[in-house]
Formats: C-alpha cells, sequence, structure tokens
C-alpha cells in the first residue's frame, strides 16, 4: 500500500490555489493536477465551436455531443519546468487564461454532463494517491477521501489586486475593475449552482490567506501535510 496521500485545495477564484498546489506538490514529488484548467478548456473548445452565443447562451446540446470529442492532456515541458494543457494534441495553456475564457467557463461548467466527465477524469487521475489537485469541488466530490483538504479564501480587493497584477505581467489589457467583476460573478455562479457547488467539505482545514506570504502559506500546508502523510504511515 502506498504511503502517499491526496491533497483536495478547493476555495474562490484567484485565492492562489494553483501557487500553492503546485509549490506542496513539487517538495512532496507529488502531480499537481489543475482541475479548473480543464474546465477552461471546454470553454475554450464550445467558443472555438461556436457553441457560445454573443449573448452568452450556451448551445448545450451541441457541447454534451461533442464531450467524447475532447481530449484533454497535462504534458510536462521540461523547457519552462511547468505542466502545460493539451487539447485534442494542440497546447492551448495560453489561450484558457484569456478573459473571453474565464468569462463563460463558470456557466459551462454549471453543465452537469461536462462535471460528470470531467470528475470521472479527476477520480481516475488521484485513484493511486500522489496527488494534490485545485478546484472547487475537490474535497466535496472528486476525491471525498483525501486525507489533506484545505479551503481557500482571502478578502476579494486582495484577490483582484494579484489577479490584475499577474494579467498586467502576462501583457493583458484589462482594468482591476473588469477583473474584480469576472471574480465576483465566478464566484457567485460557482457558489450557487446546482451541480457540485463550492461548498466547504466539513473536514476542510480554512486558509484565508488575505494577510499571508506565499511562504507563509507553504509552510503551514507543509506542517498538515507532513502530520497527514505520518497519520498514514501509521494506519
Ligand atoms: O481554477 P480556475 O479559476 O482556473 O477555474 C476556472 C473555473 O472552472 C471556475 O471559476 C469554476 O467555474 C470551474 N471549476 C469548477 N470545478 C473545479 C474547478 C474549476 O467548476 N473543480
Amino acid at each position: 500500500m502506498t504511503n502517499k496521500i491526496n491533497i483536495a485545495i478547493d476555495g474562490y477564484s484567484s485565492c492562489g490555489k494553483s501557487t500553492l498546489a503546485k509549490a506542496i506538490a513539487k517538495n512532496l514529488n507529488y502531480i499537481y493536477i489543475d482541475s479548473g484548467a480543464m474546465y477552461r478548456t471546454v470553454a475554450y473548445y464550445a467558443l472555438e465551436h461556436g457553441y457560445v452565443q454573443s449573448d452568452g447562451v450556451i448551445d448545450e446540446q451541441m457541447l454534451v455531443e461533442s464531450l467524447h470529442l475532447i481530449l484533454i492532456q497535462f504534458k510536462y515541458n521540461s523547457d519552462t519546468q511547468e505542466i502545460e494543457t493539451f487539447l485534442n494534441g494542440n497546447c492551448v495553456d495560453k489561450e484558457i487564461r484569456s478573459m473571453q475564457v474565464s468569462a463563460h467557463v463558470s456557466a459551462i461548467s454549471a453543465i452537469k454532463a461536462v462535471r460528470e466527465k470531467l470528475v470521472r477524469i479527476q477520480q481516475r487521475m488521484g485513484e493511486n494517491g500522489g496527488v494534490v489537485m485545485d478546484g472547487r469541488d475537490i474535497g466535496t466530490v472528486v476525491l471525498p477521501t483525501a486525507e489533506l483538504k484545505v479551503f481557500m479564501t482571502a478578502d476579494v480587493e486582495v484577490r483582484a489586486q494579484r489577479r490584475f497584477l499577474q494579467l498586467k505581467n502576462n501583457g493583458v489589457d484589462i482594468s482591476i475593475d473588469d477583473v474584480r467583476e469576472n471574480i465576483t460573478q465566478r464566484d457567485f455562479q460557482d457558489t450557487t449552482r446546482a451541480a457540485d457547488p463550492l461548498l466547504k467539505a466539513w473536514d476542510a482545514i480554512i486558509l484565508d490567506n488575505s494577510n499571508l506570504t506565499e511562504e507563509e502559506q507553504f509552510s503551514f500546508l507543509m506542517v498538515q501535510a507532513r502530520k497527514a502523510i505520518e497519520i498514514k504511515t501509521l494506519v
């Protein structure tokens, strides 16, 4: 039996979940899985195929019927030392981070059939342990038996500022008001949807990082991870 645990990190948009999850996975030599990238890839596919109308209405039937044509893969890029997301063999890592995808991804991810497909894949990825996965429903639906669950939150102003700077550094021309609006809108849609809404799992540790540096968050979570690994070794 493996001593490797699973770590589920859920929380609001732009809380720094992926930065923290990546750092923890690297330190433990675990696999990092960005479940949001998978929803973003489906949203990108829908946009590319014209399944999202200009008023934002989604052609759900066409999208659901096309789901079997969507192959999502994660591949390690040894030059950048980053994991990249591929859609049907093409790297879409940059495309899925666009504001256009951000504007529609929450509506796409509220579609039950989309969630069923992605949750199945995510559960397979986690079945042998040794995974750090971040998202919205990881501790509640995808990996409910994960040995360590974290629910991340932060003040919306702090999140908007961090995301704004990140986008600016990536050359995206956007105002902080638009960033804040997108974050607020996604949080609203993600917490109020019928299928697998964003919820704190009853056994998740809350991490409010409004006033914490990345190093402080990392140290906090590494302590929790080591404890959980030790417990798993004992049982
Ligand atoms: O994590 P990220 O912000 O990239 O996720 C993009 C969107 O994908 C979220 O706003 C949410 O609508 C959706 N998502 C989800 N369930 C997950 C991960 C992401 O519904 N497990």
